[in-house]
């Protein structure tokens, strides 16, 4: 049994698939519009376009809702 042994953990699978969204602030109207942003790109496979909706998200997050 050296199955267990030779294990080692996975790549970061992380990368290249799609992030969570930050979770948005309920009632903001921006944070629901970033969301959407987030949900469009991804549909369409825009990966940098999904990036760009986090950052921006995360960033409105932190000069917004702190
Ligand atoms: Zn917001």
């Amino acid at each position: 049994m050296t199955g267990a042994m030779s294990w080692q953990p996975p790549p970061d699978f992380s990368y290249g698939l799609p992030m969570p969204v930050p979770t948005p602030v309920p009632g903001c109207a921006d944070c629901a519009d970033f969301v959407a942003r987030h949900r469009a790109a991804r549909y369409v496979r825009d990966g940098s376009a999904a990036a760009d909706a986090r950052v921006l998200m995360r960033r409105h997050l932190d000069e917004r809702h702190r």
